[in-house]
């Protein structure tokens, strides 16, 4: 049983970390940002009020994704465990969170922050390409599919995401400098933080937060 979050700025390979992480660990994967980006294609009510805040590189309102985890940590496949990817994001997400926890008799056992250098999460997320089907990320020159603009793992198509123009990641990364790093002190304070160096291949990152939450 493991309940984690992987925090740390856009572009650090939480979406990786996360794939790779809930396949070895058997639990899903929880990502907020994938969970938004599926309502605003749908067309819901959910998206409509998202979409103005994800194009401008914004946080969606505390409320809002309060909620969405909510529900979500309630389904039947997040009650062994999960790896939270985006959320939280901000203070009052993470109080919530706790609260959420407490009221069932549950506590965050890891929070890894996957540290990475703001240059280089540009140059990551300005080149990145995403599976449409499966999510898996890609990079134009660090790691380019075999075939272009096909998803090696499913044959899906391949995008690049809206907001990942170099102006937008800009504020991005801004707006986590501002709303999310105050959660590395929140987090230091449980006990339950530890910070990796994101900067090596995905595998070297994995292995390194296996061995942190494993205790290995
Ligand atoms: P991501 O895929 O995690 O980079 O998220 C993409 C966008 O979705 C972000 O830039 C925000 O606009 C929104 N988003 C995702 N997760 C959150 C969250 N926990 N709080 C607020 N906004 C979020």
């Amino acid at each position: 049983m493991t309940r984690m979050v992987l925090l740390g700025p856009p572009g650090a390979g939480k979406g990786t970390q996360g794939q790779m992480l809930a396949e070895r660990l058997g639990i899903p994967q929880i990502a907020t940002g994938d969970i938004l980006r599926a309502a605003v294609k749908e067309g819901s009510e959910l998206g409509a009020k998202a979409k103005s805040y994800m194009d401008a590189g914004d946080l969606v309102p505390d409320e809002i994704m309060v909620g969405i985890i909510r529900d979500r940590l309630q389904e039947a496949d997040a009650q062994e465990g999960y790896i939270l990817d985006g959320f939280p994001r901000t203070v009052a997400q993470a109080e919530a969170l706790d609260d959420m926890l407490e009221a069932i008799g549950q506590k965050l056992d890891h929070v890894v922050h996957i540290d990475v250098d703001s240059e280089v999460l540009v140059e990551r997320l300005s080149g990145r390409l995403i599976c449409r089907d499966c999510g898996a990320s890609y990079h134009t020159r660090f790691s380019p599919p075999a075939k272009d603009r096909v998803c090696d793992k499913c044959g899906g198509e391949l995008f690049q995401r809206e907001d990942d123009q170099e102006e937008t990641v800009r504020s991005r990364l801004a707006v986590f400098e501002e709303r999310t790093q105050p959660l590395v002190e929140y987090y230091r304070q449980q006990g339950i933080y530890r910070q990796i160096d994101g900067d090596r291949d995905p595998e070297t990152v994995r292995d390194e937060i296996l061995q942190a939450i494993q205790g290995k």
